[in-house]
């Protein structure tokens, strides 16, 4: 007799909840900044920031002893500006790495704690959510590889909205919408289980709230701040849920054609949703309602133009003789978990259509 499997329409997850403090409030990062550090006993701090948070950074840290500034932060974390990194660390006899900025300075001090297991206190600028993930990411050769390691999850995430005020308003919406595929790609990640997708149909609920209030008014913190909660809530999410198909098709397309990282995630959002909502009706039930819309991909396109988001891979560099290479690099990574069966020609068509840039759900294409 063989041993009973599970029943497909049964309850059977495994959630994992990772360990991590968070400290939200607009103007609160020095103060938080220095608890944090007082409370590691760091004598001797490095601060990895991206150039455009130099300023604020040095103004945040003044006073506190840091042993070296690390401004050479470039986007998919190549491999040598990782070494660099490391090689300073050591050499600075670091205790404990502090990122300022997007994801790209996120993800550098994460290569840092790879290999040097020092703590990190990530201070995020954008909606990306790398801070609260234990995902690595690094470039080499046109490839990005990833993994998943205890060791790079920032022990602190210091939030403060008015640090995202001087992101451009395309930035904030491409940004957001990056942090809307976190919620999205939760819904049906490898990993996906009921504690995720409460995550994420709330922070869905909060992007599609707040991030017409931050294109309408950028300097107004009540938007920054409610936004910067919900995409929080989307990493977290993410987390746990693992990358379903839209990240699998944004992680060979930044790793390998170097496409700019939140905008590639708004363009290719829609098209992924819009494959997949056949076939996961409880999803595109849950996310309808999140966005406050009758149907899911119709309401995400409301949105889309609400926030006058990017559209097209094609406005983003990518050239149309590079979808067959991309289609094929996808295929060898679709996750198995995916709601509907993807091959060759199906993905070639969601490649093709988020390279031309017609909305699905605006009439462009059927819903
Ligand atoms: P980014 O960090 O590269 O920033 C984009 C640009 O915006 C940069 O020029 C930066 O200087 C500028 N910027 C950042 N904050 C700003 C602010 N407040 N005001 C003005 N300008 C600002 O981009 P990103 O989208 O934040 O992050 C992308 C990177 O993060 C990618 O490498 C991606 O792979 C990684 N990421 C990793 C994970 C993970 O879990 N490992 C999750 C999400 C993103």
């Amino acid at each position: 007799m063989s041993a009973p499997g599970p029943t497909p329409d049964r309850l059977t997850f495994e959630h994992r909840t990772l360990p991590q403090r968070v400290l939200f409030g607009s103007g609160s990062a020095a103060a938080n900044l220095r608890e944090e550090l007082e409370q590691l006993g760091s004598r001797r701090p490095m601060v990895v920031v991206t150039g455009s948070a130099a300023a604020v950074a040095r103004r945040l840290l003044e006073g506190t002893g840091v042993a070296v500034w690390f401004e050479d932060v470039v986007q998919h974390v190549p491999v040598a500006s990782a070494e660099q990194a490391r090689a300073a660390a050591q050499q600075h006899d670091v205790d404990v790495v502090v990122s300022i900025g997007g994801g790209s300075a996120t993800g550098l001090a994460k290569a840092v704690a790879l290999t040097t297991a020092l703590p990190v206190v990530a201070v995020p600028t954008t909606y990306a959510g790398s801070e609260a993930t234990d995902v690595w990411g690094m470039t080499q050769d046109g490839r990005k590889r990833t993994g998943s390691d205890g060791r790079v999850l920032p022990r602190t995430v210091v939030y403060d909205a008015e640090l995202t005020v001087s992101m451009p308003v395309g930035l904030s919406v491409a940004s957001g919408l990056n942090a809307m595929a976190h919620c999205v790609d939760s819904l049906w990640g490898p990993r996906a289980d009921p504690v995720a997708t409460g995550l994420a149909t709330e922070g869905v609920r909060l992007l599609a709230e707040e991030l017409p209030l931050v294109v309408a008014d950028p300097q107004d913190l009540r938007g920054r701040e409610r936004a910067l909660a919900g995409a929080y809530l989307a990493a977290v999410a993410f987390a746990a849920a693992g990358s379903g198909l839209h990240h699998k098709i944004c992680h060979v397309l930044g790793g390998r054609f170097d496409l700019p990282h939140a905008q590639m995630h708004a363009v290719v959002l829609p098209h992924v949703l819009a494959f997949n909502a056949p076939a996961a009706p409880g999803a595109a039930r849950r996310l309808a309602e999140a966005l406050g819309a009758e149907d899911a991909v119709a309401g995400l396109a409301a949105l889309y133009d609400e926030l006058d988001a990017p559209r097209s891979l094609r406005e983003l560099g990518l050239q149309e003789s590079d979808l067959p290479e991309a289609t094929e690099l996808v295929l060898g990574q679709v996750p198995p978990s995916n709601p509907r069966p993807v091959d060759r020609d199906s993905l070639a068509q969601v490649l093709r259509a988020a390279w031309e840039g017609d909305l699905p759900g605006t009439g462009g294409r059927p819903v």
